[in-house]
């Protein structure tokens, strides 16, 4: 959606964000392809795309540590970031691409420093959202916007996870 970063990367012939993410402004679903793209060359109505459109940044995109290999058009998922950490939303032809080399042990990486600095690590696909932690996955299903996934810890690790409406969360 971006044709450039801090970075000095290029979004070049990748299209993913504009199949994988919800675009609110155009009522486009996440993991469908966006009416104005033409995959792996760009968006038609580029000058007049919607803001949230302009304002997206891949962590690729902006992370000068994620190499070529990490590239969304490459990788088959695109890395986000929220308030609550790191998310990894796959292209639905490949749910299961992360778990490939290189990205699955540095993405448990990412989960067990997480579970140092208070940082989630998830995946989302169209199966749905799994947390991600250094040794297990927990499988989620789907997380509602009106949801918000709940972690036990002991000590600093994730023993299990669970999905609870946001005001049962705010009254836990
Ligand atoms: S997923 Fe990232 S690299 Fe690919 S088009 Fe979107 S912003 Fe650019
Ligand atoms: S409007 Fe353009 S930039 Fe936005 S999702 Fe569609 S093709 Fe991508």
């Amino acid at each position: 959606m971006t044709s450039s970063g801090m970075t000095g990367k290029l979004c070049g012939d990748c299209t993913m964000c504009c199949k994988i993410m919800a675009i609110e402004q155009l009522g486009k679903p996440a993991h469908a392809w966006c009416p104005h793209c033409q995959p792996r060359r760009g968006c038609t109505i580029y000058r007049d795309r919607p803001a949230e459109c302009a304002a997206f940044s891949c962590l690729w995109l902006m992370n000068d540590l994620l190499d070529h290999d990490w590239k969304p058009s490459k990788a088959r998922f695109v890395l986000t970031t929220s308030d609550d950490g790191i998310e990894v939303r796959c292209d639905p032809g490949y749910p299961d691409a992360w778990r490939r080399a290189p990205y699955e042990a540095e993405i448990r990486e990412w989960a067990r420093s997480g579970e140092e600095h208070d940082v989630t690590v998830i995946v989302i696909s169209n199966r749905g959202v799994v947390l991600i932690t250094p040794e297990h996955d927990f499988d989620l299903g789907e997380v509602g916007p009106d949801e918000r996934i709940v972690r036990e810890l002991e000590g600093t690790r994730v023993v299990d996870a669970r999905v609870v409406k946001i005001d049962t969360a705010a009254k836990a």
